[in-house]
């Protein structure tokens, strides 16, 4: 693609469990998507098939009863989503120009303009940059080091086992509370004397018996063996003395960034950067504009759930392409003629500022 352009009804950027099931919903549908796969970049945290490509056993993506591996899942996804006729490109979306439709999208080889576009970018997980934190076969991540308890938690590894959760906000309260059900011990270490996390939350942590705190420390190294995975943690006190803490798993909890970047200045997100979107759809502030996954999510933030509303963006594009309202962030419905339908429903603005009742039987232009 030698600075060419390229048109499309309907790309999507990203290709996680969102992106992907956002591929196949649309390409059903005969919109003949467009599908934008970043390249492995470690940098950037970025790999086509996304996040779930740099973990092993997914046990709980339902379907498969037995567990299936990351990779091997998303590649489940990948040839489904081709199977319908997805048309694959493997770029980084360097830029975006959202102004006005058709949306356009720079590349380093060309721009790419679309009518409606999927967002699927995904969130990383933030880490602390210390020896043994790395993936397998550089440290221990995948091997006793984990950023989702959710995730990793239930794995046979850490029943029953004293686990270290690194981190002093929501998160690490959370992912703490949450690995009481499986582990002998939870142990989290903040480098503050205090926490960051909400009051609800530090003191559901404070009352939780497997739950012990150790202030004022910083996680230096994650030790441990190729054969055994994580065996310890190296902790330094306030007066710079370093100790080793033995421990059969750590879960870093330190947040998630999503990787929004892009959208700055023209896409509505939260303090943290996830995009906002309508709640009853998974429309942007922008019309035609859809996002789905953990880039909008910083609840759940699970394969299944990136999966459902991937499916829900394909469809509310579809919708919108097909000249029907759908639900924006306001509350309105809006076409992609530009017409407003109000949140109750009792009136439509036409795109030159006109009222009209929307009641059962009255077409657009009768007063
Ligand atoms: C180690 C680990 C283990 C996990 N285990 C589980 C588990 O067992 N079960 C579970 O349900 N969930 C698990 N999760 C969470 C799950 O992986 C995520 O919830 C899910 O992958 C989110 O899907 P997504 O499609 O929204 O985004 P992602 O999977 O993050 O995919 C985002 C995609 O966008 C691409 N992208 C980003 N920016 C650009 C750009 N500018 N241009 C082009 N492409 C771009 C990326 O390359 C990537 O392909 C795990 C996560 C991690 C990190």
């Amino acid at each position: 693609m030698a600075n060419e352009t390229i048109k499309r009804d309907v790309v999507i950027i990203g290709s996680g469990p969102a992106g992907l099931t956002a591929a196949i919903y649309s390409a059903r549908a005969s919109l003949k998507p467009l599908l934008i796969d970043a390249p492995v970049d470690h940098v950037k945290q970025t790999a086509p098939g996304g996040q779930l490509m740099i973990t092993t056993d997914v046990e709980n993506y339902p379907g498969f009863a037995d567990g299936i591996q990351g990779p091997d899942l998303m590649m489940e996804f990948r040839k489904q989503a081709e199977r319908f006729g997805t048309e694959f490109m493997e770029a980084w979306i360097r830029e975006v120009d959202l102004s006005e439709r058709p949306f356009q999208l720079y590349t380093d080889s060309g721009t790419i303009s679309t009518e409606t576009l999927i967002i699927a970018t995904g969130a990383s997980a933030k880490w602390l940059g210390i020896p043994g934190e790395a993936k397998v076969p550089d440290g221990f991540g995948g091997n006793g080091v984990s950023a989702c308890a959710t995730c990793d938690g239930p794995l046979p590894a850490f029943r029953k086992k004293v686990l270290v959760v690194v981190g002093g906000g929501d998160t690490a309260m959370e992912e703490a509370t949450f690995l009481t059900r499986y582990a002998a011990k939870v142990y989290v270490v903040h480098r503050r004397d205090k926490q960051r996390a909400s009051k609800i939350m530090q003191e559901k942590a404070f009352r939780n018996e497997k739950i012990e705190f150790i202030w004022n420390t910083r996680v230096e190294e994650i030790l441990g063996t190729p054969e055994e995975g994580v065996t310890g943690v190296r902790l330094r006190k306030p007066n710079g003395e370093d100790y080793v803490f033995d421990c059969a798993g750590v879960f870093v909890a330190i947040g998630h960034k999503p990787n929004t970047g892009l959208f700055k200045g023209q896409l509505e997100m939260d303090d943290v950067g996830y995009l906002k979107t309508s709640g009853h759809s998974t429309a942007t502030n922008i019309p035609g504009v859809f996002a789905c996954g953990d880039v909008q999510d910083s609840v759940y933030r699970q394969a299944v759930t990136a999966a459902g509303t991937g499916c829900m963006s394909a469809i509310d594009a579809e919708r919108y392409l097909d000249h029907l309202p759908v639900a924006m962030p306001s509350g309105d419905e809006v076409t992609i003629e530009g017409e407003h339908v109000t949140p109750d429903h009792k009136a439509i603005i036409t795109p030159d500022g006109h009222m009209i009742p929307n009641a059962p039987g009255v077409t657009v232009g009768e007063d």
